[in-house]
């Protein structure tokens, strides 16, 4: 585990050791420090919070990445069911 900033929302996180906690995620909503270090098709590699990757497209690039930043503005008031 080591802490880091999710590329996406800039939020802190903690990286997980392993995939391992992708499983149990959606049993503890509360927790925002859980992250995965995601490996891109084009070779880079970005920090991100499972709430950013549930956002990414099934072959997300760099420019996915970026544009996660404006969905967390636009959506700063979620108040939908
Ligand atoms: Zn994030």
């Amino acid at each position: 585990m080591a802490n880091a900033t999710c590329d996406g929302c800039g939020r802190g996180v903690t990286v997980a050791g392993s995939t391992a906690n992708i499983w149990t995620f959606g049993e503890d909503d509360g927790s925002e420090g859980t992250a995965l270090t995601l490996e891109l098709e084009d070779g880079s590699s970005h920090t991100l919070c499972f709430p950013c990757i549930e956002r990414l497209p099934d072959h997300p690039t760099a420019e996915d990445v970026e544009a996660l930043e404006e969905v967390e503005v636009e959506a700063s008031a979620p108040d939908e069911r």
